[in-house]
């Protein structure tokens, strides 16, 4: 008998290669094995006649290995057949001609003689036909039969190492032995959808295709009921915790607004009554500000700031890059140090360079006296930063930082309030999902001065006349952002390359000043580029996605993006964000040389839209929703199994399950309830951070 929660390296039966391989797909133990579920399903009680003719949907088809041929085309390139035979062939029964292109390793596995099913679309080849690259698997003894055939039968997510039938070998030994007693069924009394064991059976090898859907409904039941439970105690236990009141007059904040250049949009003042509101409140604030790119968050931020200032508590803003600290920080002692408000900034980069230091004083005022705010990154939540009244915590650009990242700066005693920001849009059905522990803010205008942004996509080879354009703008004084594909900075950067390229757009250029920006530049240098950047003695930044989030320079009314394609349509967004920030007209070129539907597609999105939830929208689209709950925006567990959007209904029970279970038992002291305590206690784990 094995054991749900046993590592699967004390299976003897499986071999030890494999094991790394599971590894790899992060599969260490029975759960996660039987967790990994099949991406689909084949009949294979009922294989299909052999065709005549093509078909668009694919088939699944059962037959015998006559004959194999390598056929060589074009020098080095090679095609590999193999003729497939109906076993009971009727005199009407034509072959099929089964084929790969440069595929080495399928002609060591296919002989004649053997019998194979495949699953692909026939397709007429002049008088054969044929079916290229199907997918297959060779039927080797009749033991195995039971397992792989004459069932409904799973088929796995593709993954490198670790065969269709090295998968489902394992996981149905896993099933035939297991312990039914060690797997635990997490669900309410309420609910009556049979034992998860049960569930995890149908899931993988299903008796029947309902008996599939009632085990699928099972196993989403499960994993939605573990997140909210997990969404509800977080906020429960936010409640209990003692808050602060911070219910000043608001003269500091009166004073800002009106030394500010513009007036307040409608949406940001009503968010800042919002702010207002939960400040001056007993509880705890945890609010969540959405708002589009370039929409004003951070003005809406420093009133909440001033706010918590003047009632005499400390504040802190944490943004995700050095570049943005930096950028916030500069804001914040142009309008702040005027109000006599002490700022000081603290990165890993400031701190790397000299050594332990105290906390940087950038105020006016003497640095014995304690900073109102402290504006930094991460480095914030480290290096005894010590803050003394932690009144108020703001992060900029949540969503580039882990849910522990956030309590780890929250964590203390008396709780101070939190205000998280984010320009990633999430309809408003899935918030209550995504954010369900957080309250939430909208901004939802964009403050009327905006130029437009025009985005267009262009092919590499119409580089001459984009230049012409850009060249134009510049002589008109505009700046221009140039990104190129290092898609992230973790990406190993290739310094030479980012040199080259960066000669060429100097030639391309010329006479206009350009700069390089990459994340290997050391910190103060890329402080100084972003400096004169800003203040226009650079005409061009080339850069990579260093400049994606919170970079907010007026003047920049052009951006190139190079090897469009290779970006997500969120972060395309997210960087075109940085132009049309101020009132001219600004411009986006996608440059793409990818014809695919797909990209042209995603590409012509931002050509149609600037509206961020419009693109979000489409991004889901196409995407589908699975990629939906990035661990680092949500801090909770990727979805196995369940689908937003198609499962929005069993959500909803699942939330309705777990709030009445936290309602009558907030911190799940009663017995009956413990079983659920581990459930948290587990994904608790299992909230990493995940920091770019
Ligand atoms: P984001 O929401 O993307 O963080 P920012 O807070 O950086 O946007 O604001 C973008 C720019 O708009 C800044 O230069 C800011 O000073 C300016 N801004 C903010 N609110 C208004 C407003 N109501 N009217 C005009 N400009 C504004
Ligand atoms: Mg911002």
């Amino acid at each position: 008998m094995i054991q749900y929660s046993q590592p699967l390296s004390e299976l003897e039966w499986i071999p030890r290669p494999k094991l790394t391989a599971l590894r790899r797909l992060e599969i260490e133990t029975v759960e996660d094995l039987l967790t990994h579920y099949p991406r689909r399903y084949e009949d294979r009680k009922h294989f299909a006649a052999f065709p005549y003719e093509d078909s668009d949907t694919p088939i699944l088809l059962c037959g015998e290995v006559t004959k194999t041929r390598l056929v060589r085309f074009g020098g080095w390139k090679k095609i590999f057949e193999a003729t497939l035979e109906e076993s009971n062939a009727s005199a009407l029964s034509q072959p099929l001609v089964l084929r790969w292109f440069n595929l080495h390793y399928v002609q060591k596995i296919i002989a004649t003689g053997q019998r194979l099913v495949v699953f692909g679309k026939p397709r007429l080849r002049g008088e054969r036909l044929c079916m290229e690259h199907p997918e297959f698997e060779v039927i080797e003894n009749d033991d195995e039969m039971s397992v792989h055939f004459r069932r409904i039968t799973p088929i796995y997510p593709a993954t490198e190492g670790l065969s269709q039938r090295v998968f489902r070998g394992m996981i149905f030994s896993a099933l035939e032995n297991l312990d039914p007693d060690s797997v635990p069924t997490l669900l309410p009394k309420s609910v009556d959808l049979g034992t998860r064991e049960h569930a995890l059976h149908e899931i993988h090898f299903p008796t029947t295709a309902a008996q599939c859907d009632a085990a699928r409904k099972h196993l989403v039941f499960s994993e939605f009921f573990a997140m909210q439970l997990l969404i509800g105690s977080r906020r429960s236990e936010a409640a209990l915790r003692t808050g602060q009141m911070h219910s000043a007059q608001g003269e500091m904040l009166e004073k800002f607004l009106r030394g500010l250049p513009f007036d307040l949009t409608s949406a940001q003042e009503r968010v800042i009554e919002e702010l207002r509101r939960d400040l001056a409140s007993r509880h705890q604030m945890n609010r969540l500000l959405q708002g589009d790119v370039g929409s004003g968050k951070t003005v809406v931020a420093i009133a909440a700031i001033l706010l918590a200032v003047e009632s005499g508590s400390q504040a802190a803003l944490m943004a995700p890059t050095q570049i943005l600290a930096e950028q916030h920080y500069a804001v914040l002692c142009r309008w702040l140090e005027p109000l006599g408000v002490r700022l000081a900034l603290r990165t890993g980069a400031r701190h790397e360079e000299s050594g332990p230091l105290p906390l940087f004083d950038g105020g006016i005022n003497s640095s014995e006296e304690k900073p109102h705010i402290i504006v930094g990154t991460h480095a914030l939540l480290y290096e005894g930063v010590s803050f003394e009244d932690l009144g108020l915590a703001v992060i900029d650009e949540q969503h580039k930082f882990g849910v522990s990242q956030r309590a780890r700066l929250t964590a203390r005693e008396p709780a101070p309030d939190v205000l998280v920001m984010t320009a990633t849009p999430i309809p408003r059905t899935l918030t209550m999902t995504v954010y369900g522990d957080l309250d939430v803010s909208v901004i939802d205008e964009m403050p009327s001065d905006r130029g437009k942004i025009i985005t267009a996509v262009r092919e590499r080879g119409k580089l001459p006349e984009v230049l012409t354009f850009m060249r134009r703008e510049l002589e008109a004084g505009r700046q221009a952002y140039v990104v190129y594909p290092l898609i992230d900075e973790s990406e190993k950067l290739d310094v030479k390359a980012a040199a080259a390229e960066f000669e060429q757009w100097q030639e391309r250029l010329r006479p206009f000043r350009c700069e390089l920006l990459h994340g290997r530049i050391p910190a103060p240098e890329k402080q100084a580029i972003m400096e004169r950047f800003r203040r226009g003695e650079t005409s061009a930044l080339i850069s990579t996605t260093v400049i994606e989030v919170g970079v907010d320079v007026p003047n920049a009314a052009l951006m190139l993006i190079e090897n469009a394609e290779r970006f997500g349509l969120a972060q395309l967004h997210q960087l075109r964000g940085r132009i049309g920030r101020g009132s001219h007209k600004s411009y986006c070129i996608l440059l793409s040389d990818e014809q695919s539907p797909e990209t042209m597609a995603k590409l012509a999105v931002l050509e149609k839209t600037t509206d961020g939830f419009a693109v979000a929208e489409a991004d889901w689209e196409m995407r589908g929703p699975g990629d939906l709950l990035g661990t680092a925006q949500s801090g909770l567990p990727a979805l196995k199994l369940g689908n937003l959007i198609k499962d929005a209904d069993l959500m909803r029970q699942a939330r309705a399950s777990a709030t009445a279970i936290l309602s009558a038992d907030p911190r799940l002291e009663a017995p009956e309830n413990q079983r659920f305590r581990q459930l948290i206690v587990e994904q608790h784990g299992r909230t990493f951070s995940n920091v770019s």
